[in-house]
């Protein structure tokens, strides 16, 4: 039996966090082999071919595979699954829109979020906000499951894998693609940036949250970061929330600016390297989970740190 890692991309590039799945992936230890679905996405595929440790590269490459709907994807994945015993994409949206409904069709437990894998299927998985680590075990004959790309090792891109063209099924035609909005932003993607500044609903504004943040972002080579008290007063975009209902990041360095540190948003970011938190309440809760904290009215310590930075 093989291991199955549903690749995400976005039409130019495999992301990055494909890499750190198919590094978990290699705890079966048996052969990887990596499902690449898109439209025209031969590219997508020959760069699927270098991650190490990748055996073949299966590549579904149809037009309703140009915007690639969970509906569509599962469905695939239905008629190769009898052939894996593990089924496994890194914890993403899509994949968490994928993945359950192939469990469901395959009637087996969907293990969501994995932070460390151990020998006869046991997983470690984190629960109520990221405060509680619990290991759990799949009996089921077949495995599915999405893992959290900060706590594997990314695979190197040394490999040469075969290309394998698969049979794709009838699109699903009850659900279609209409319209996607995304960001365009010269920043580095939110979930694999070194450096995220983030901010709270203590920067009052819209205006204030970019006329502070972007400017500290820009230069440290950031990506921007806020909580959901941010997003939900509309000071930030919903696709930047970090924490529990939001985007889960680990990078090199995190900033928390005017955030309280809320259980909720922890969990999506204490995995960070190094945590610096600025508040001008020196119990605010976010100082607990910060290696540097500076205790600051941040309308006068963000522009001050922005100035000092070459
Ligand atoms: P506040 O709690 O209002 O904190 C503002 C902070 O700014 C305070 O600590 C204050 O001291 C400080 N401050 C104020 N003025 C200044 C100043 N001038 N200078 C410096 N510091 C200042 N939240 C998330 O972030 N992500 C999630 O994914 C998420 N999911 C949730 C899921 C559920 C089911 C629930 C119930 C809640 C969730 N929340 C989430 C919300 C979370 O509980 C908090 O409400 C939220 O994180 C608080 O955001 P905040 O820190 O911006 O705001």
């Amino acid at each position: 039996m093989s291991t199955l890692v549903l690749a995400e991309h976005n039409g130019q590039q495999l992301h990055n966090e494909v890499r750190h799945a198919v590094s978990a992936a290699q705890h079966w230890g048996q052969p990887v082999h990596l499902l690449v679905v898109g439209y025209q996405s031969e590219q997508i595929a020959k760069q699927a071919a270098t991650v190490d440790g990748v055996t073949e590269v299966l590549h579904a490459n149809a037009p309703q595979f140009e915007h690639p709907l969970a509906e569509d994807v599962s469905k695939l994945i239905d008629t190769l699954v009898t052939d894996y015993e593990v089924v496994m994409a890194a914890h993403t949206s899509f994949s968490r829109n994928v993945l359950p409904r192939v469990a469901a069709v395959a009637g087996v437990a969907m293990i969501s979020d994995v932070l460390a894998i151990h020998p006869d299927n046991r997983y470690v998985r984190a629960i109520y906000a990221g405060n509680v680590h619990t290991t759990v075990q799949s009996r089921d004959a077949k495995q599915i499951l999405t893992v959290r790309g900060s706590k594997f090792t990314a695979a190197e891109l040394n490999g040469q894998a075969e290309i394998t063209a698969v049979s794709v099924p009838e699109p699903f035609t009850k659900t279609r693609w209409i319209s996607e909005s995304r960001i365009e932003s010269d920043r580095p993607a939110l979930n694999s940036a070194k450096v995220v500044v983030s901010g709270g609903r203590s920067l009052g504004s819209a205006e204030k949250f970019d006329a502070l943040l972007n400017p500290l972002a820009e230069k440290l080579g950031a990506a921007l970061g806020a909580t959901r008290a941010a997003v939900d007063a509309g000071y930030a975009p919903n696709e930047i929330q970090v924490g529990q209902t939001g985007v889960t990041v680990a990078p090199e360095l995190y900033f928390a600016v005017g955030v309280s540190g809320a259980v909720q948003h922890t969990a999506g970011m204490k995995d960070s390297r190094i945590v610096v938190a600025i508040n001008q309440d020196p119990d605010a809760p976010i100082f607990q989970v910060a290696d540097y904290g500076l205790v600051a009215d941040l309308f006068d310590a963000v522009p001050s740190l922005t100035n000092a930075l070459s």
